[in-house]
């Protein structure tokens, strides 16, 4: 267990963090000192174990022309890969393979798709796990 090397009376307490120092040696900083340290972009965080890690998922959403949405299509965020394809032929988007390949290429970013006065977005993002909601 490495413990934090970076305040002297921290020597007991675990370290969540590092950084390389000029000379190549390792500085630990518990979660305290990490928290305060004013160049967090030089942090590593040692590995962690986790209840879950975050994985991707698309925002469906379907719009009519008039600004309404359609409440039986709203918005469907999940983690299975061809989940959000058949939902989104289900509702008769014309593009469907290539909306999602574009939102996964482009994350955080709306794509759409238009036919017959519906609009489909796709927008690709992190997401709690879901499996549970999508079996
Ligand atoms: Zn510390």
């Amino acid at each position: 267990m490495e413990t934090c090397t970076y305040e002297l009376s921290h020597s007991a307490i675990t370290a969540t963090h590092f950084y390389k120092a000029y000379e190549g040696d390792r500085v630990n900083l518990c979660f305290d000192c990490s928290s305060r340290f004013g160049y967090p972009e030089h942090l590593v965080e040692y590995p962690v174990k986790r209840a879950f890690r975050p994985q991707a998922g698309f925002l469906i959403n379907v719009q009519i022309g008039d600004g309404e949405h359609s409440l039986a299509a709203d918005v469907w965020p999940m983690g299975n890969a061809d989940k959000p394809e058949e939902w989104l032929n289900v509702l008769g988007c014309p593009d469907s393979d290539a909306l999602l390949a574009d939102s996964l290429w482009e994350p955080y970013r709306t794509h759409y798709s238009v036919r017959d006065g519906f609009t489909f977005e796709t927008t690709s993002v992190l997401v709690l796990p879901l499996a549970q909601v999508c079996k």
